[in-house]
């Protein structure tokens, strides 16, 4: 287990989450004393200047934390992104996107150009993996899929170099943890830029940056917003990185409503606790339903025989609430009838909210370097702040509807 080693200014992650991106411009009134706890919602487009000059000087110079124009943001947004910066040792600053896919897709297009190589994890987010075969092989840039368990890439440069690796660790839908700083010594010894879609651990679990990654990516969609109500995505970089991001973000005319933005920050600062809970309920109900008789493997990082288990304890400080486990034997039909019946679970996409969620996933469907195969069909769960006895009681209940129909089904065969 890592923790804030690397923090230069000695404060731990909980304390930050309480007090990063309140600076006293934000939050009072020019000559007056005192201020709000909270930077409140600055909403705006134009900005008013008191004449020509200071409108020309406006312009001259970097707009980063200054009021210009609406779409370089407000000190809501910029309050948000410090404080996420803050929570990343060794980054040089954040920008914000509208969606985790809207970061992905701008980084994407920062750290590529035509004729570059891309190796993306195989566990990737779906819409990333549409991202790269739909819009970056229109620019000519190669997505090459690799394995996520393996950590020398030494292979893929016998037919050119590699520009960019693309991590998730833990994969979506099938979670297996990475060898993150083998991968980055790799990397930088090679000269190729690390790209880590870290939306599952946060940075409070995972400090990407003091890993060896570059940039950080996240839906803060998902646990910084915590809500179910925001779309929002972020990405942190290296001063190595940053300012190009930055550009790339002006130049598509990327930004984030100051509302959403205030909702985020209000949702970060409960990150601790929220995520504390989703652990601890997550962890009961994964080591329960490794017990049923009719759940044959639970894909959990925290569990001895999820693959890479050995590098999330290593490497990070907690887990969350969203793992996958796999039925044994049963089709489809009767996966619906567990999921369908469920009182407690919501039936949706997303996750990171404080409801708990189940969704049928086929992660055969979205891979191509490995092959998927499984036991029977699989179902993600996210783990919300319900109380964990009310979910493992439906969830037991639903095994039972699995069942029936998984043996009636056999025997009819
Ligand atoms: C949801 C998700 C995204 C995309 O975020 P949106 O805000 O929904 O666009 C990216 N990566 C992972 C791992 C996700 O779960």
């Amino acid at each position: 287990m890592t923790d804030d080693a690397f923090d230069k200014d000695g404060r731990k992650p909980l304390t930050k989450l309480a007090q990063a991106g309140r600076k006293p411009e934000w939050t009072g009134m020019p000559g007056q004393p005192g201020g709000i706890v909270s930077p409140p919602v600055w909403r705006a487009s134009t900005i008013l200047y008191d004449d020509v000059a200071h409108l020309r000087q406006a312009a001259g110079r970097s707009t980063h934390e200054r009021l210009f124009y609406g779409r370089k943001g407000t000190p809501t947004a910029w309050s948000l992104a410090d404080a996420l910066t803050e929570m990343e040792p060794g980054a040089e600053g954040t920008m914000l996107f509208p969606s985790g896919v809207a970061a992905i897709a701008c980084t994407l297009m920062a750290v590529l150009k035509p004729g570059d190589r891309l190796l993306m994890v195989d566990s990737a987010y779906d819409p990333t993996r549409n991202f790269c075969e739909q819009m970056l092989n229109n620019y000519g840039i190669e997505t090459i899929y690799y394995d996520p368990l393996i950590v020398d890439f030494a292979v893929y440069l016998e037919d050119g170099p590699i520009r960019a690796i693309f991590l998730e660790s833990p994969g979506s839908l099938t979670f297996e943890v990475q060898d993150i700083p083998a991968i980055t010594a790799w990397a930088k010894a090679n000269g190729v830029v690390t790209l880590l879609d870290n939306t599952w651990a946060t940075p409070l679990y995972f400090p990407a940056l003091s890993h060896g990654i570059d940039i950080s990516i996240l839906a803060c969609t998902k646990y910084i917003v915590g809500h179910s109500d925001v779309m929002m995505g972020s990405v942190t970089a290296t001063a190595d990185w940053f300012a190009k991001i930055r550009q790339t973000a002006y130049l598509f005319g990327q930004m984030t409503s100051p509302d959403d933005a205030w909702l985020a920050s209000r949702g970060l600062r409960t990150l601790g606790v929220r995520l504390k809970q989703h652990q601890d309920s997550a962890l009961a109900i994964a080591h329960w339903l490794k017990d049923q008789p009719d759940v044959a493997r639970v894909l959990h990082p925290a569990l001895p025989d999820c693959p890479g288990h050995d590098q999330w304890r290593r490497d990070f400080s907690g887990s969350t609430g969203l793992f996958s486990f796999i039925l044994k034997g049963g089709d489809e039909q009767a996966r619906a009838a567990l999921i369908d019946g469920l009182a407690h679970f919501g039936i949706g996409y997303s996750w990171g909210g404080f409801e708990s969620l189940a969704l049928p996933v086929d992660p055969a469907r979205y891979r191509s370097a490995t092959r998927w195969q499984a036991e029977g069909p699989a179902i993600r769960l996210h783990i919300g702040l319900e109380d964990p006895a009310d979910l493992i009681a439906d969830l037991d209940a639903g095994l039972a509807r699995f069942r029936v129909l998984r043996d009636t089904i056999c025997d009819g065969a």
